[in-house]
């Protein structure tokens, strides 16, 4: 058995449970069907467990069709962790080669490409323009959505830490961070991006590591560590760095409220729900207004843990729902701190909101307000 009896027993008493979260699983709304849920995921191993079943191609999928965003535990009150349990089961189903086929072309780019978007490596920073600086040195961790997707999200993160006085160095070679492969199983994989990613950051000369991506963020700082692989260096999201310099962010006028969209990975994974909150404050001059859903509560923006890539219209129904959540706030402004929910919620709001993330807003506020931040 792949589980250990403490979690044997927290899989048996969720199989058992009256489904007490199920009211916020987002893959629960996505799909309307008792499978997709903290529970019918539970049952599945649970039957596993005893015998009484063998997990099928369909059970497998609906291993696959979680988000690992964790909301269930916020309502579990005996606190079970189906994210880390379903984990658990996805790596083991790799080491049998029995992952849904739909993940081959993402781990087959990241094995080519060092990105799971097959773009060519060479390309992954050449073209971000760095100002010259010669103030304390960090390191920009710029990921691969904001590499690939949403370059303005790097460009402009690039642009608020020089204005910071900061001289920021970007890894000449770096490869994806490995979350991708992690969160659906793919640990050999994950840790082969891992290890060549610490030794070119450890011998980098800098004083820390800033990251826009809290996915990068959660595998740089809780992952890593957990397979002994130490990065000699702090590493801070760019959300917490601003809001350590709050005073010195400019100010401006903006045209309408602004809410905020926590990620999973940077909220419920790490903890980190007021930063990006103050940064908002200050930019935008007490321009925030809550979703009915924020921090520890907000609904996932459906991209995660594999889920866009294996079930895109799925993923894009929950995206779309978080966007509905935004909308009722009367915001006309949708902020994110994380490329990737940046991306979802963008192609879910069409132009009913403009959708930034914290870089950007920040680095509109420097556009607008005309003054310095140094
Ligand atoms: S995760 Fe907790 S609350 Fe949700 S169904 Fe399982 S035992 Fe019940
Ligand atoms: S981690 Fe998220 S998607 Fe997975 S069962 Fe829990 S609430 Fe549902």
């Amino acid at each position: 058995m792949i589980y250990d009896e403490d979690t044997a027993q927290q899989i048996r008493m969720c199989a058992a449970c009256p489904k007490m979260c199920r009211h916020v699983c987002p893959t629960f709304l996505a799909w309307r069907s008792e499978s997709p849920t903290p529970h019918g995921r539970a049952l599945l191993l649970h039957q596993e467990i005893i015998g009484t079943r063998q997990l099928d191609d369909r059970a497998i999928d609906v291993l696959y069709q979680c988000l690992e965003c964790s909301h269930c535990l916020t309502w579990c009150l005996p606190e079970i962790d189906i994210a880390d349990i379903v984990e658990t089961r996805r790596r083991q189903l790799v080491e049998e080669g029995r992952f849904p086929s739909g993940l081959n072309n993402m781990v087959d780019s990241i094995r080519t490409h060092h990105n799971p978007y097959k773009e060519p490596h060479e390309k992954r920073t050449s073209w971000l323009k760095i100002p010259k600086n010669d103030g304390r040195s960090l390191i920009y961790f710029t990921g691969c959505t904001a590499a690939y997707r949403e370059n303005s999200i790097a460009q402009d993160a690039v642009s608020v830490l020089s204005s910071l006085g900061y001289q920021v160095g970007i890894p000449k070679d770096e490869w994806c961070c490995g979350s991708p492969l992690l969160r659906t199983g793919f640990v050999e994989d994950a840790l082969e991006q891992a290890r060549y990613n610490v030794e070119i950051l450890n011998s980098m000369d800098a004083e820390e590591i800033v990251v826009t991506c809290p996915g990068c963020y959660r595998v740089l700082t809780q992952d890593y560590p957990k397979y002994g692989l130490e990065i000699n260096k702090p590493v801070r999201h760019i959300a917490e760095l601003l809001q350590s310099h709050l005073k010195s962010l400019p100010e401006f006028e903006i045209d309408g409220p602004v809410t905020f969209h926590d990620s999973c990975h940077l909220g419920r994974h790490s903890g980190v729900y007021e930063q990006p909150r103050e940064v908002i404050e200050r930019v935008s001059k007490g321009a925030l207004v809550e979703m009915e859903r924020n921090r520890d509560n907000a609904m996932c923006c459906g991209n995660g843990a594999g889920l866009r890539t294996l079930f895109p219209e799925h993923a894009k129904k929950i995206g779309a729902e978080r966007v509905r959540q935004a909308e009722r706030t009367g915001a006309k402004y949708l902020v994110t701190s994380c490329p990737f929910c940046k991306n979802m919620l963008e192609s879910q709001a069409k132009d009913r909101l403009i959708v930034l993330d914290l870089p950007e807003l920040v680095e509109m506020a420097k556009k607008r307000s005309h003054v310095k931040t140094d």
